[in-house]
């Protein structure tokens, strides 16, 4: 953290220490590079700071009854329920994390992004697939919730995580990069053709 101490992560604690001028860098690195996808990035951005307007957020602005989580049925709509804590979520997140080769044991939202935080958030291909991973997953949770919310659009947690594999896959086959092993190990595993230059 901004005062070298180590502390146990927590989103309200990076959030007040971007704002105090913090650790503005290893925060940034996780969400913005060049190789993102803006908008996914730029709802990764949002959901740290816990802004996505679930129904316990919108609850303050007046007494309505809570929603049941469109996703699963069986809990109520929250920030903390929806992302990597609900049955349907967590099944998606466990096949991501498989793809990825990373332990699924973080059950929460801070967990999980503070996993990822203290993860290498370098230029390496590895690097750069994990964050893609991150922002789709947080991005496409979100869109799967207001598709079932506003458009009565579900989708099976299979093709859910299909959807996801081919947008990651679209990205990663869009870069430009130099062949190494790990990009080797990327085409296996994603099995796709990656734009390898030489030098
Ligand atoms: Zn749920």
């Amino acid at each position: 953290m901004s005062d070298g101490s180590l502390k146990k992560f927590s989103i309200r604690m990076a959030y007040s220490e971007l704002h105090d001028g913090g650790d503005v860098v290893r925060w940034s690195k996780l969400i913005w590079f060049s190789q993102n996808i803006p908008k996914h990035a730029f709802l990764l951005w949002l959901a740290i700071q816990c802004k996505l307007p679930t129904q316990d957020k919108i609850r303050r602005w007046g007494n309505y009854d809570l929603m049941v989580c469109l996703l699963c049925y069986s809990d109520l709509d929250s920030h903390d329920h929806l992302f990597f804590n609900c049955s349907y979520t967590s099944k998606f997140w466990a096949k991501v994390m498989h793809k990825l080769k990373m332990d699924n044991s973080n059950t929460d939202w801070e967990g999980v992004v503070g996993a990822f935080v203290d993860s290498y958030n370098g230029s390496s291909v590895g690097s750069i697939t994990r964050r893609l991973c991150l922002a789709a997953s947080v991005y496409l949770v979100w869109q799967e919730r207001n598709n079932r919310l506003f458009k009565d659009e579900r989708r099976s947690v299979d093709d859910f995580f299909k959807c996801f594999c081919d947008t990651i896959k679209m990205r990663l086959a869009s870069l430009k990069m130099k062949w190494s092993k790990a990009v080797c190990d990327t085409e296996k595993i994603w099995d796709i053709k990656l734009n390898v230059i030489s030098g």
